[in-house]
């Protein structure tokens, strides 16, 4: 087996701890980490940790704005994701993944948006060769849902918002037929069987209550129970749907979810912007993990988290970018910046640490995707490795670095990524991916966007009325 080497003037040996070491050289192989030689003399400013986990995405290769989805609230939003033409789900991964790596993420959770659930199993394929191809860790959150096509309520008590030619259009254009519940979940069990690997871990993806029937998430929570199978769903992103929870389930959203049995240590929830603090005792309790996507919150006018109630309850908590980072980038290391900040309070409170941040990044992301005991390098561990150089980042410090983990908190970004291994294979060197050829699949890829660029336009003018409809529903819905 070959052994590697990476080389650095700082070792950042657990995400848990936070606290720096200095000179280090880590030898390692596929197996993992065999040997750390500390007190290397470097030179440098190179900065040796685990990768970063992207505890939240839905893959998304071609970034929305490039197809006229505007940033909006997410209930206007979503649909007009819809219009993405059918590209290769290939390529859409491939190119997602790569954006990724190069921000310094090994692991993420991928929750698939099917267009059409009869190509699931296919585009399964295509995105765990991405994933593969790219190098990082999968997992692979496959989409159910079996109501409310069109948001949160019946079908057509959306569409009668709408004038009736254009009602038809949208019945014609989104409204497929619904799976059944056991259909659904010998879709997940044929994608697990055909691809399930130690490099691609499959979920269940109930999408979010709102689309779920009580059936359909009592079927996922007693097979997740059985098989140990971890679930990924949204809930309370938004304040439409806080109040839409509200009005459905008096008794709370959160309660009626346990009693369903879906709250446990196998389940990730997305967004929770709207959850309130007794809410967070109570999925706290359960050992249920909550991913924060600060970026899409913002950009999708869903609000700001409540991480200090997350933190109070003892509710852990990991980083998603969602597709929706800040600067539409995919940059992890910014996130947790803007994450923290956000949470940072006003003068002298004391808000979310930056060591937390850390935990949740690398440690609590591993978590969502399936990975225990990640966010450490230590020999025997597996050789997940995360290089950044740091030196435009020293380069105007006039006193000899004393506090890297400050500098690393302030300053750094996927600008600085040289390197990430997982699993031993060097996925990104030089701060470019190694396994894809990156720039011939983002041009591929707007070629084929390019080529639906005509129908794309000609149903623009049909999906700006239904957005003005669905702004009419929901504020004449909301409490
Ligand atoms: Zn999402």
């Amino acid at each position: 087996m070959n052994t590697a080497t990476l080389r650095a003037d700082w070792l950042l040996a657990s995400a848990r701890a936070g606290s720096i070491e200095p000179g280090v050289e880590v030898r390692y192989d596929a197996s993992g980490v065999r040997a750390i030689e500390r007190d290397v003399q470097g030179g440098g400013a190179m900065l040796l940790m685990p990768p970063l986990a992207n505890a939240h995405d839905h893959g998304r290769g071609i970034r929305s704005l490039a197809y006229g989805a505007l940033d909006a609230p997410v209930e206007a939003w979503v649909p007009a994701t819809y219009t993405l033409p059918p590209v290769d789900p290939y390529l859409v991964a491939a190119a997602a993944f790569c954006r990724m790596a190069r921000s310094g993420i090994g692991h993420v959770v991928h929750c698939h948006l099917s267009r059409d659930p009869r190509t699931l199993v296919r585009e399964a394929e295509a995105v765990c060769r991405a994933a593969r191809d790219v190098g990082i860790r999968l997992a692979f959150v496959v989409p159910m849902r079996d109501r409310h096509r069109l948001g949160y309520g019946p079908d057509e008590s959306i569409l009668q918002w709408l004038d009736a030619s254009d009602a038809d259009a949208i019945r014609t254009r989104w409204l497929r037929p619904i799976a059944s519940v056991e259909e659904q979940m010998a879709v997940v069990e044929e994608i697990a069987e055909a691809y399930e690997s130690p490099r691609f871990q499959v979920q269940y993806g109930p999408v979010g209550a709102e689309w779920c029937s009580d059936p359909l998430l009592e079927r996922i929570a007693t097979a997740s129970a059985a098989s140990g199978r971890r679930v990924h769903t949204h809930l309370l992103e938004s304040r439409y749907q806080r109040a839409w929870a509200d009005r459905t389930y008096p008794q709370g959203i959160v309660r009626h979810l346990d009693q369903i049995g879906l709250l446990s240590p196998r389940l990730t929830v997305a967004h929770g912007t709207w959850l309130h603090p007794d809410e967070c005792e109570l999925l706290a309790s359960r050992g249920v993990l909550v991913s924060i996507n600060t970026s899409s919150n913002l950009r999708l006018r869903s609000g700001i988290a409540p991480l200090r109630h997350i933190r109070e309850a003892g509710l852990k908590f990991a980083v998603g970018l969602d597709a929706l980072a800040l600067d539409d980038d995919d940059d992890l290391l910014r996130e947790m910046r803007l994450l923290r900040l956000l949470h940072a309070g006003t003068g002298f409170d004391a808000g979310v640490p930056s060591d937390a941040v850390l935990e949740a990044a690398c440690c609590h992301g591993a978590a969502a995707a399936g990975i225990d005991g990640a966010g450490d390098i230590a020999i025997g561990g597996p050789a997940d490795l995360l290089l950044l150089d740091l030196k435009r980042e020293v380069a105007d410090l006039c006193e000899p670095l004393s506090d890297v983990a400050t500098l690393f908190h302030a300053r750094a970004t996927a600008a600085n990524v040289r390197t990430l291994v997982v699993a031993g294979q060097t996925v990104v060197q030089d701060g470019a991916v190694l396994g894809v050829d990156e720039a011939a699949v983002v041009s591929e890829l707007h070629e084929q966007l390019r080529a639906h660029s005509g129908a794309m336009a000609q149903f623009l003018p049909l999906l700006r009325r239904y957005q003005e409809a669905l702004a009419r529903f929901y504020e004449r819905r909301a409490d």
